[in-house]
């Protein structure tokens, strides 16, 4: 079975692909022009299943299977924060780098050094047969500086529950067995 990912972020991608290494998987992007999806979704969720459906709908196909993930970090002393915007954390077009640098200023703003912080990947699968929803969280908690570069986004400054460095810092293994994408896609995988 072919897997259509639904989402040109190249960290998502590499982990989804390693997560999903039984199936063939491909991002649309290899497959059709990219398109502009128009994140309007109140949750993680609704934001997957707008993604999925797009991809889906343009590729035109009834018989292909799409995925995507809509995924951020909440940090609860930022009421919240960035939560679902945070792909557009520090503006529209913003980088990776952008928006994990406006995160640190955020908390040095208030004078935090740690606090707790979550992971969460909702995960839409789109196929003939329906629309289907997954989730996985991961908790811990951030820093106020970078350390590491592994991972993506803003793994440099979080901290998983049980460790004392962060995922930018950690053996890629340790995200690969407990993260929020992992857990979600060991659901998905119930779906497939
Ligand atoms: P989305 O493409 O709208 O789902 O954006 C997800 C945002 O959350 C991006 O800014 C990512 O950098 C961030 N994000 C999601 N998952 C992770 C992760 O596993 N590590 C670090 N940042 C993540």
């Amino acid at each position: 079975m072919k897997i259509i990912l639904a989402t040109s972020n190249k960290g998502k991608i590499k982990e989804l692909k390693e997560a999903l290494s039984e199936y063939e998987v491909v991002s649309f992007d290899e497959l059709i022009e990219p398109f502009e999806i128009e994140e309007n979704g109140k949750s993680f969720k609704e934001n997957a299943i707008i993604k999925a459906k797009a991809v889906y709908e343009k590729i035109g196909d009834k018989d292909s299977v799409v995925l995507s993930d809509d995924s951020g970090i909440t940090v609860s002393l930022l009421g919240n924060e960035p939560g679902i915007k945070s792909a557009r954390y520090a503006g529209e077009r913003a980088s990776a780098k952008d928006n994990l640098n406006k995160l640190i200023k955020e908390l040095k703003k208030r004078g935090i050094k740690q606090t707790p912080a979550f992971y969460t990947a909702s995960i839409a699968v789109v196929k003939k047969n329906g629309v289907f929803s997954v989730h996985g969280w991961m908790y811990g908690k951030v820093i106020d500086e970078a350390r590491g570069d592994k991972g993506f986004g803003y793994d440099p400054i979080f901290i998983p529950k049980g460790y004392d460095k962060t995922l930018g810092e950690l053996d890629e293994s340790v995200k690969k067995e407990f993260s929020h994408r992992s857990k979600a896609i060991k659901r998905v995988k119930m779906i497939l």
